[in-house]
């Protein structure tokens, strides 16, 4: 069975500075040699652990891998662009860094034979048919993002397949936690946060009917240590809660726990926006002994609350 600790190992996290990859770092670096490869172009210098070695680089520079590849056993491949509206604004960019950024990775793994855990994506799924959503979703995705997704999530299958390399793709759903970016492609999440406590109404895409399933960082992080360890190789696993909430429930939540006055505007929805997504987690569950521990109230209020640190009410 997987384990959630890892100790005495020398591992990679690429984009070790970004929002779930510094998390990650944070639970490795006390037991573990940790090399972190960014470019810093979402990532801050203040969220790296001082424990960590931290290459400034790009991941889709195969000489820049190679260098620290040589020295692990293990990589957490979390570098990419994680927006969107990133994508639609920039296809051939965000493909670069997605899919040559992913192919990079392993195809320097498979001369060292380092096993990858892929940072996946639920965006791959595109508007699902039903939910919960399991793996075996059929895949169409509504965004650039989406697409280059599922070219990594296959890459990591097919590397297994064809190379017996040790991959393991993550689907993560909507995650959520300390360190999330505050900029303009910030989580609805962030959003809302930054809106209540700034005084302003809460902006809603659209109703707010649609549904998402909002994941802890943290569970997140245990989603990666068991994907870390686990024999079930070769597989993609979807990591969310297997709860959702509506869109305007969040903003509700949000508005009661910031005290605010909790006044809602609607705009447009973005074209490609999701009605529905909520995870099937019990292949998660099945093969990796994988629980999200996390519920969305505990983990909202710990964000506004101020520190971050999770306490149950
Ligand atoms: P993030 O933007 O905070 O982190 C990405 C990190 O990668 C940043 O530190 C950035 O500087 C770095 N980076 C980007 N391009 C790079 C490149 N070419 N070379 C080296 N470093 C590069 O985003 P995040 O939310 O922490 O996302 C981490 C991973 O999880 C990504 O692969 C993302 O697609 C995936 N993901 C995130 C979510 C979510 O809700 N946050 C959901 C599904 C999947």
């Amino acid at each position: 069975m997987a384990s959630a600790t890892l100790e005495g190992r020398s591992v990679l996290v690429t984009g070790g500075a970004g929002f779930i990859g510094s998390h990650l770092v944070d639970a490795l670096a006390q037991d573990n040699e940790v090399h972190i490869i960014d470019d810093f172009s979402t990532g801050r210098r203040g969220h790296v652990h001082p424990g960590a070695t931290v290459i400034e680089g790009d991941v889709c520079d195969p000489a820049v891998v190679s260098e620290v590849i040589a020295d692990v056993d293990l990589v957490f491949h979390q570098a990419a662009n994680a927006s969107i509206k990133r994508s639609v604004d920039d296809p051939s960019a965000s493909h670069r860094a997605n899919v040559q950024g992913t192919l990079t990775v392993l195809e320097r793994a498979r001369r060292t034979d380092a096993r990858v855990i892929v940072a996946s994506s639920t965006a791959i799924y595109g508007n699902p048919t039903s939910v919960p959503i399991s793996e075996d979703e059929p895949t169409t995705p509504t965004s650039p993002y989406g697409v280059e997704k599922l070219a990594a999530d296959h890459y990591a299958r097919l590397y297994n397949e064809l190379y017996d390399l040790d991959t393991v793709a993550l689907r993560y759903f909507n995650v959520y936690g300390p360190r999330q970016a505050c900029a303009d492609y910030s989580s609805v999440i962030t959003t809302f946060l930054e809106q209540a406590c700034s005084g302003q109404p809460i902006t809603i895409e659209g109703d707010g009917s649609q549904i998402r399933d909002f994941v802890h960082v943290n569970d997140v992080v245990r989603a990666n240590l068991l994907a870390a360890t686990t024999d079930r190789v070769g597989e993609a696993y979807n990591v969310g809660t297997g709860r959702s909430v509506s869109v305007l429930e969040l903003a509700r939540l949000v508005a009661d726990l910031t005290d605010s006055r909790g006044e809602v505007i609607h705009v447009d929805r973005r074209p490609g926006d999701i009605q529905k997504s909520r995870a099937d987690i019990s292949k998660a569950r099945r093969d990796l002994g994988y629980e999200p521990s996390v519920g969305l109230h505990d983990g909202l209020a710990a964000l506004v609350d101020g520190d971050g640190t999770v306490r149950r009410r």
